[in-house]
């Protein structure tokens, strides 16, 4: 699979297009839940780099194409600290106004430790940057290979008191499904020992889960989710963070979805799962990604369905202020639920996933599924 992956890959590669190198490839401000459980001010960069290693060298993971969001030609590291910078100014008064009220989340579509994504050099400008202003807190995100002592000593040495958290691309906690669903390239063992390493060093680490990786049902990914968030939970990541599928470009998520073999979760999925892990692990933080909810190529119930933007400003709000009651009383709501309690009957009784029905049936074939 890995060959396939890395052809795909390259021959997806050759629609990217150039950037300034000297800008992000976006910046912006909004509210956010922080560590402490407060909401607070959070700037996000997104850094143009060159892009993910893992996905550049050995196909990268099945349902990623973050990739495209790197750059094609050089990126130094005098050009990534004036991207940082050009952020900082942007929002200077904000942070000067209330440092302590504020997150900055510098993420590079890769890992922010590989020296060859972010030369040493930026990283511990940006890194001691961000110390100098004694924000509340710094998130970035790495793959666990990079998350070693000799970085995670540079990381504690420039940022002084600030916090860190790292964002860690953990995915599902079964080992099959991330080996040959997702080919994220990192086994359990190594995971727990980079808790432990974190730990020495006090900085948390989030888990990053994704909602129905491909090859597995709506009900096995219900089950999965549900399962790998509490045993995060249970082994020590600060939070979790759920990513419910989206069907990037040039990814083989893509090519089975578009063949009508994979359909993203319904919204339904992701209420449950996020229902009965908070439920088990109240005091602890859960929270959802809503971007590219609800479109076809995103989380979605029935696409034309009034319940889709509902649930996504009710996830929305509940990842701000980690209030069960309203996810409780939408999954006691009816709507299209039978349309997907009939999905995950039916799925079963299938021998492979269902896809999306909206592109693998005709009308005619759909109404007979749908009545
Ligand atoms: S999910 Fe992370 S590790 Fe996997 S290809 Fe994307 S950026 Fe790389
Ligand atoms: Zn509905």
């Amino acid at each position: 699979m890995m060959e396939f992956l890395k052809e795909l890959r390259r021959r997806y590669l050759k629609k990217r297009k150039d950037r300034d190198p000297n800008f992000p490839v976006t910046t912006w401000m909004g509210d956010d839940i922080l560590s402490n459980g407060k909401i607070g001010k959070c700037i996000t960069v997104i850094l143009n780099t060159p892009g993910c290693r893992w996905a550049y060298e050995y196909g990268g993971c099945t349902m990623c194409g973050y990739l495209m969001d790197g750059s094609p030609g050089e990126i130094t590291a005098e050009n990534i600290i004036n991207q940082f910078n050009y952020a900082i100014e942007k929002y200077y008064k904000e942070i000067e106004n209330d440092p302590k009220n504020i997150c900055i989340k510098i993420f590079t579509s890769g890992s922010f430790l590989n020296e060859r994504e972010v030369p040493k050099e930026a990283r511990r400008y940006i890194l001691s940057k961000i110390g100098e202003l004694d924000i509340k807190e710094v998130v970035i995100e790495s793959r666990i290979e990079y998350i070693r002592e000799d970085t995670l000593e540079e990381v504690k040495e420039c940022l002084g008191s600030v916090n860190m958290e790292i964002g860690v691309g953990v995915e599902t906690f079964n080992e099959e499904i991330r080996k040959h669903s997702i080919n994220k390239g990192v086994c359990n063992r190594d995971i727990l020992d980079t808790l432990e390493l974190a730990k020495e060093y006090s900085i948390d680490l989030k888990a990053y889960l994704l909602i129905k990786p491909l090859f597995i049902t709506e009900r096995d990914a219900i089950e999965d989710g549900i399962y790998s968030g509490n045993k995060c939970l249970e082994l020590g990541f600060s939070r979790i963070s759920y990513c419910p599928a989206t069907v990037h470009k040039g990814t083989l998520m893509e090519i089975l979805w578009k063949k009508g073999q994979y359909r993203p979760p319904f919204l339904w999925s992701v209420l449950e799962i996020i229902y009965e892990v908070k439920r088990k692990n109240p005091d602890t933080i859960v929270i959802c990604d809503t971007s590219g909810i609800p479109s076809n190529r995103g989380a979605h119930n029935l696409l034309k369905c009034k319940c889709n933007e509902y649930i996504k400003r009710i996830l929305e709000n509940f990842t701000l202020r980690q209030d069960l009651s309203d996810i409780k009383r939408v999954l006691e709501m009816d709507c299209c639920k039978d349309h997907w309690e009939r999905f995950l009957e039916f799925e079963e009784r299938n021998i492979v996933p269902l896809g999306d029905i909206n592109i693998k049936y005709s009308n005619k074939n759909k109404q007979k599924f749908l009545n």
